[in-house]
């Protein structure tokens, strides 16, 4: 896939499926606006993007502070002329918790960064992808569609960016395209999060059909695919990178 002189903007990119799809984007040419609320890790993840000859910004940003979305935004737009694909992928895990036991900040900081997140970096840079006939991705997880024991709040926030993104794919064509991706367990930092004594690697290695893990190679190269021009029709659509998972 050519992006060449197309501008991406990714959050979460200091870890994880983030930071490849930095790296993937920046392969085939594009420059990069890589944003985490960690910054030595996103400053990391464009020196290595910068070490590769390709041109990379690093912002601290969280996501779920309308101040910060919008600058970082801004900061994007002024560095390198405007915006072809903004991918909001920056997310956190709950740890499995019985619903009575989810405290109100729990849900609010899930839903505040998983979801709200999608709605403030679209409010803020709509206009200018509009002006480039842009795409918008959204990191879902296949939990949006099979949802799992003791995580109402991770399953509702993602849930809830599934149904954003059908529903901005239709208010925004034909300009822009918005589409989600919905991996199934993937070997990043985070999984470590939602494994534990009662959900062990090995058990979700054995519900995969392909028998293995998704990797943060494996989504990267899905949204390279969904913000190319060889998915120019292809809008409103949430893909599972799940190797065959279906419970
Ligand atoms: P990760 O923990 O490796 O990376 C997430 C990154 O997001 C980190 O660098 C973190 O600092 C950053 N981040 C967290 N809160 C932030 C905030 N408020 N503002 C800005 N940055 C913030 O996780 P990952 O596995 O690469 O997850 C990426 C996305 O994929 C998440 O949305 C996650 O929910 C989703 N997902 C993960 C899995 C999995 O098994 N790993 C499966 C399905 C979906």
């Amino acid at each position: 896939m050519d992006s060449e002189d197309r501008v991406v903007l990714v959050t979460g990119a200091g870890s994880g499926m983030g930071k490849e799809s930095a790296r993937q984007f920046a392969t085939t040419g594009a420059a990069v606006a890589c944003v985490d609320i960690d910054q030595h890790a996103v400053t990391e993840t464009k020196r290595e993007i910068q070490s590769g000859d390709s041109d990379a910004i690093a912002i601290e940003a969280d996501v779920s502070e309308s101040a910060d979305v919008r600058e970082m935004i801004e900061r994007t737009v002024s560095a390198f002329g405007g915006l072809d694909v903004l991918h909001n992928n920056a997310g956190i895990p709950q740890r499995a918790t019985p619903v009575e036991d989810v405290s109100e900040d729990t849900w609010d900081r899930l839903v505040d960064i998983n979801l709200k997140s999608a709605f403030l970096g679209t409010k803020y840079a709509v206009s200018h992808l509009r002006e480039r006939n842009g795409v918008i991705l959204n990191t879902a997880s296949t939990a949006a569609i099979r949802p799992r024991t003791g995580l109402s709040a991770y399953v509702a926030s993602k849930g809830g960016m599934v149904a954003l993104t059908k529903q901005l794919a239709k208010e925004l064509a034909p300009d822009v395209r918005v589409n989600a991706i919905c991996p199934v367990a993937t070997e990043t930092p985070m999984l470590e999060e939602f494994s534990g004594e009662d959900l062990r690697v090995s058990d979700m290695e054995s519900t995969i059909p392909m028998e293995q893990l998704a990797t943060p190679e494996d989504v990267a190269a899905a949204a390279v695919f969904l913000a190319s021009d060889e998915a120019d029709m292809i809008t409103g659509t949430a893909l599972e990178v799940d190797g065959g998972r279906d419970i």
